[in-house]
């Protein structure tokens, strides 16, 4: 273990953890609320920046912490905006991470997992397999380097204020609820006020439908749930989603409603990747429809992105719109997801799917291979 190994990262303490920290230095708890100051609202990584805290306590620090964020391997922006980083999360792997700016917001999609075991069959990211969970420090260094780096780019949300990511989705790769343990502490950071400050509404766990870390996650925390559904049916499902082998919809289904109460949220997010002549049916739009009608539910529609070696096709248009409507007026709320940002593989499930190309790349000191988007 090297000397920084043993110093704590700070992006990955909460609020209660930095203080905690901060009081075994001997310091007063005033001290942790300045550091987070640095930290979340001034994008502030180097100690001797933090100009208000003694210097004797930065040189402490200095001994005992670090502010590690991720590396930026490359950066893409897309025609429309979207920009996606290649980020190096330790010496040999690659994670991405995607900002979506829309009008009045800003959407960051996060990663949690390098990999996922998820093994959906229409997702590139199930292709790589399962590598390892992101650490807290990993998750929450997502946001803290897209809001520098698109405050350091002029990109302008709110005059005069640097951070610019209003909105948070795990919807990048990995399985967050098979991170539970570093998805949640993350999320907490996000939500708190001395922390990004972004409204709970506003961070959204996407789940392919782990049961009963669901049930757990609304006991013990509260951010918006999207569930990936895909399918109306346990024997189609089973085919794209395989968890719901163990867990069918009936049960996932009593499992959001389960949230919903104990969170006292408005709705569960449906998500429903539409693909041709699959699962984009009339007759599945009317199966979903009773499945959904009458409860806290919005359906979201996501046209199929390809990706290489795939045999699914994008549904037509007319077919998501006559799904759309089907559910619509079926008394279920739906709208389609505009793709964003796939000039430049950004779009939902096109994550780190090339992984054929590996380049080498130096990173400070280290040479380290990673995987290239060609
Ligand atoms: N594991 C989580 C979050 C990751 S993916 C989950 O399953 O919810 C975020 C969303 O993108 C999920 O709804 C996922 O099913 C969807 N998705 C995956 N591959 C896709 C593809 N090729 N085209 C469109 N959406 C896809």
């Amino acid at each position: 273990m090297s000397a920084a190994d043993a110093k704590t990262n700070l992006l990955g303490l909460t609020r209660a953890e930095l203080e905690a920290f901060v009081a075994g230095m001997g310091e007063k708890p005033f001290r942790a609320r300045q550091l987070l100051k640095w930290l979340y609202k001034r994008c502030v990584a180097d100690f001797d920046q933090m100009t208000d805290l003694a210097k004797s306590f930065r040189e402490r620090l200095k001994e005992v912490a670090v502010v590690v964020t991720p590396s930026i391997i490359t950066t893409q922006v897309s025609a429309d905006g979207t920009r996606k980083w290649l980020l190096a999360m330790d010496g040999t792997q690659g994670i991405e991470t995607v900002f979506i700016p829309e009008p009045g917001r800003g959407t960051l999609c996060i990663s949690s997992q390098v990999g996922c075991a998820m093994d959906c069959s229409f997702c590139s990211t199930a292709q790589q397999g399962f590598n390892r969970n992101l650490t807290v420090a990993e998750i929450v260094g997502q946001v803290w380097l897209a809001n520098r780096e698109l405050a350091n780019s002029g990109y302008k949300w709110e005059p005069g204020g640097p951070r610019v990511v209003t909105n948070v989705v795990f919807m990048g790769m990995g399985e967050p609820l098979a991170n539970y343990r570093n998805v949640v502490p993350a999320a907490e950071i996000m939500m708190d006020d001395l922390g990004f400050d972004i409204s709970r509404r506003r961070v959204t766990v996407s789940t392919s439908g782990l049961v009963p870390q669901m049930l757990r996650l609304a006991e013990e925390t509260n951010c918006a749930l999207a569930v990936s559904l895909h399918a109306p049916n346990d024997a189609l499902r089973d085919q794209l989603v395989p968890i719901n082998r163990k867990h069918p919809i009936a049960e996932l289904l009593d499992a959001c409603w389960q949230y919903v109460n104990k969170q006292n949220a408005r709705s569960i997010t449906f998500e429903y990747v539409m693909l041709d002549g699959i699962n984009d049916q009339p007759e599945q739009a009317r199966q979903l429809a009773q499945l959904l009608k009458d409860r806290p539910a919005k359906v979201n529609l996501i046209p199929f992105n390809p990706f290489p070696g795939t045999r699914y096709v994008r549904s037509s248009p007319a077919a998501i719109e006559r799904f759309r409507d089907i559910l619509n007026n079926n008394g279920v709320i739906a709208t389609t997801r505009r793709t964003r940002g796939d000039d430049i593989d950004a779009a939902c499930g096109q994550l780190v799917g090339r992984v054929n190309d590996r380049t080498t790349v130096r990173l400070g000191s280290k040479l380290i291979s990673v995987a290239v988007q060609s």
